[in-house]
This record gives structure tokens, C-alpha cells and sequence, in this order.
């Protein structure tokens, strides 16, 4: 077995001893002898800890099955481990939702292609997990592959920054206020992962990533091919993309240009922007931040009592979701544990023990009493997983 699997194992907790010794003791057939994906045999179930299912190595770990996957057609480096059955509600921010079927982690290049080969060798759908802060998984879970991305290098280059898709979006905003470097102040305290960010185009008082991105680079399933696109090609749009209409495509990193700044007034910009989200008390519910996009609204009736309200003029006819849900009476509404925050309507939160089915149910509540009394028809901004049947090849959110 190649040594970048047995590692992988060990830094799972599991005790890998050496291949020679689990033959030993398992008499594994003979083959296994070599380095993992050289020579694998077709068949064969074996009684001990380890055991061969056609192309895979699986351990039985507590409730877990390790399926031990070698490099396919020995064509890469770096192996992957696919579990099976893992529970997905701790990787949401939510904390809601079932389990998947497969999962693996992504921390290299190769490591993606491979879980992406085996999402396709296997004929199921594949769904990438970046912070899972706005994501919502059914209750049954998800009948594919999730693939965690662990891509998680920076690189700076003057006023650059090549951030990869797993690295943590607040954790790259501070270090760019260490460098000095302006422009992604306003994205303080929005969670979740670049590769999230970049695919939502995440954005917050009035700056977006769309502002500072001048490169994606993005793996396409299919082909595994990588593509390097420019932001005209990236059909940024309000909390939009073309990574999310075509989930075929998944942001491998991205390329940030900043504007040199003094670190200290950099973070002292962060540091309000952080300030004026915690106090409004949002940040540490089980929620996936604003349920639905702000729409745009044609009713110039509708959008004068909003100004008149708020004393604010609506930028480009688009209203507030929260808003609206507000102005419906909807605040503190509730199915079974999911409920509309009491401070802010947009935000739907699991109070404890949500189920998904109670989630989509109060979510179908807001949409329907929003469009009887306003006239407004909101469109979800989280994204879903696991409540219809997955197309084979595509990506299953
Ligand atoms: C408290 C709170 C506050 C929030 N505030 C804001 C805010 O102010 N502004 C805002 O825009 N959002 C906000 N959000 C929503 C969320 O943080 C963002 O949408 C974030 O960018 C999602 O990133 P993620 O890594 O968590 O994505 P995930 O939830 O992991 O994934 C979301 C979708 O993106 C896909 N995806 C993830 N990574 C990749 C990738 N590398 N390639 C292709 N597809 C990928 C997933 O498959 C899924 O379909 C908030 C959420 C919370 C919980």
C-alpha cells in the first residue's frame, strides 16, 4: 500500500500497522503485497479486521466503514479515503441533515480528481462541502459523494493573493489585513470557505468577492480538466455565479487583487465590520445565514413603503428579504425547531432539534404568505442537498 494512504489512515486515528503484518494476520491474498493499486484483485471478502470488496480495501472502524481506495490506474500519487455512511450534520452550519453515502476528504489536486473519479466509477452524483454555512441536507441524507475541500494553501504575491477553495474566508481576511492589504474589509465575519464564497459570490455591505477576484481557477468533473477563467467568464452576479449554475465546475482557488493599505487602518476596518455583524446577534445561531436572496421588486407602492420605513433608498429595486418576511408578520414563526430569527426574518434558524422536512416546511411558509400579501416571489440563497433524485454525473447541490 502506498505510503500516502497509510498516513491518511493514520491521521484518521486508525491503527495501520504495516501491510506485511496484516497480511499476516488476516491473510490477505497476495497481491495486497504491493504498492496499493498495482495488481488489485477482482474478488474476495475476508473475515478479519481488513477485507477486499472488488477494487477497494475496507476497514471497519466503530460504526464506519473505510473503503481504502488506491491510485486509479496508477496514474497519481496521492490516494484518498472514502468513508461510507458519514453523518453530515456536523459539517453544517445548521447542524442538520442525514448521512452520506460516501465521503472523502480533498487536500490535493489529485486527491479531488480521484474522489471525483470514484463519484463516476461509481455512477453517483458528488457534492463538494467548503464551511457548510450555507448549506441544507435532507434528513435522508445524501445518496452520493460529499468530498470535503481541504485545499488550503495561500500564496501572496505583492498586492495578489492565490487563496485555495478550502481555505477559511475570515482566517484569509486577517491575514490580509496583516499584509496591509485592502479590499476585503466588508467580508469580515462571512463564514464558510473561498470556493464557497467565490461559487455564491458572497458578499456584504455593499463589496462582494466579485470585487477582488481577478482569476478562478476551476476543475471541471467531467473532463478533470483545469480551467483558469477570467471574472468576465465567471458570470458573477448578485449572489451568482457560473460555478453555481454549472456544478459541474468546482473552484479549485482563487486569485484576489487587493490595494496596499496600512495594516493597522486594514484591520481596524475588519474589526468594525465584525463588530456591526456580532451586534446583531446572528452570528452564533444554527442558521445558514440569509435563507433567501433579496429580490427585486416592481411594485413601486411596495418600494416606497420600504424607504419610508427604513429611510434608506433600495439599490437596484432589490428589497430585503428579512423585510418582507417582517412585513408579512412571519418574525419568530415556527415549525416544530425551525424557526424565523426574531431579529432577523431572513434568518431561518434550527433552535435545536430541526429536522430538514421542518426547515423546508417553514421555508415553504414564508415563500407562500410573502407572494399572498406582498406580491414577491423570494428564491432560496442556501443550497440544498439530498431532497431530490441526483442526476448520475452532476453535482448532487
Ligand atoms: C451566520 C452566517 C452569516 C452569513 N453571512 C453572509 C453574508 O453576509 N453574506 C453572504 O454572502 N453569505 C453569508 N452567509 C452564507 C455563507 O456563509 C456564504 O454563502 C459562504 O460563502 C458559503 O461558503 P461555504 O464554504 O460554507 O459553502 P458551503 O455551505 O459548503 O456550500 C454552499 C454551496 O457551494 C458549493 N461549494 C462549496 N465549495 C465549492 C467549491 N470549491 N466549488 C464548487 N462549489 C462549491 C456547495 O456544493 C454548495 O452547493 C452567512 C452564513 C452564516 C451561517
Amino acid at each position: 500500500m502506498d505510503s500516502s494512504l497509510l498516513l491518511t489512515l493514520e491521521r484518521q486515528g486508525l491503527c495501520v500497522p504495516t501491510l506485511e503484518r496484516r497480511n499476516d494476520e488476516h491473510n490477505l491474498p497476495l497481491p495486497f503485497k504491493g504498492r496499493a493499486g498495482v495488481g488489485m484483485g477482482e474478488t474476495g471478502t475476508h473475515s478479519g479486521k481488513w477485507s477486499l470488496i472488488g477494487k477497494y480495501f475496507r476497514l471497519r472502524a466503530g460504526s464506519c466503514m473505510i473503503l481504502a481506495m488506491p491510485d486509479f490506474d496508477n496514474k497519481t500519487s496521492d490516494s484518498i479515503v472514502v468513508r461510507q455512511d458519514v453523518p453530515l450534520a456536523p459539517f453544517t452550519s445548521f447542524r442538520i441533515g442525514g448521512a452520506a453515502r460516501f465521503f472523502t476528504t480533498a487536500g490535493s489536486l489529485d486527491q479531488l480528481r480521484q474522489s471525483l473519479l470514484f463519484a463516476r466509477r461509481e455512477g453517483l452524483p458528488f457534492c463538494i462541502l467548503g464551511g457548510g454555512t450555507n448549506l441544507l441536507i435532507s434528513d435522508q441524507g445524501f445518496d452520493g459523494v460529499a468530498i470535503r475541500m481541504q485545499l488550503e494553501e495561500v500564496q501572496v504575491s505583492g498586492n495578489r493573493i492565490e487563496a485555495q477553495a478550502g481555505v477559511d474566508l475570515m482566517e484569509l481576511i486577517r491575514r490580509t489585513a496583516e499584509l496591509g492589504l485592502s479590499g476585503m474589509e466588508s467580508l469580515a465575519g462571512i463564514p464558510g470557505s473561498v470556493g464557497g464564497a467565490v461559487r455564491g459570490n458572497a458578499g456584504a455591505y455593499g463589496s462582494c468577492m466579485a470585487d477582488v477576484t481577478e482569476r478562478v481557477l476551476a476543475l471541471h468533473a467531467q473532463s478533470l480538466e483545469l480551467l483558469s477563467l477570467e471574472p468576465g467568464e465567471c458570470a458573477f452576479q448578485y449572489r451568482d455565479s457560473r460555478f453555481k449554475r454549472d456544478p459541474s465546475l468546482v473552484v479549485v482557488s482563487a486569485l484576489l487583487s487587493l490595494s496596499p493599505g496600512d495594516p493597522g487602518e486594514v484591520r481596524q476596518k475588519m474589526e468594525a465590520t465584525v463588530a456591526r455583524r456580532e451586534a446583531r446577534q446572528l452570528q452564533c445561531d444554527l442558521s445558514a445565514g440569509s435563507f433567501f436572496m433579496n429580490p427585486v421588486v416592481t411594485d413601486p407602492e411596495l418600494i416606497r413603503r420600504f424607504e419610508t420605513d427604513q429611510g434608506v433608498r433600495c439599490r437596484e429595486c432589490r428589497i430585503p428579504a428579512g423585510w418582507l418576511i417582517d412585513q408579512a408578520g412571519l418574525r419568530s414563526t415556527r415549525v416544530g425547531g425551525a424557526m424565523v430569527n426574531p431579529r432577523h426574518a431572513n434568518y431561518l434558524v434550527n433552535t435545536g432539534d430541526a429536522s430538514a422536512e421542518e426547515m423546508v416546511r417553514l421555508a415553504s411558509l414564508v415563500k407562500r404568505r410573502v407572494r399572498d400579501e406582498l406580491g414577491v416571489v423570494l428564491r432560496e440563497e442556501v443550497s440544498s442537498l439530498g431532497f431530490t433524485s441526483e442526476s448520475p454525473r452532476g453535482q448532487g447541490c
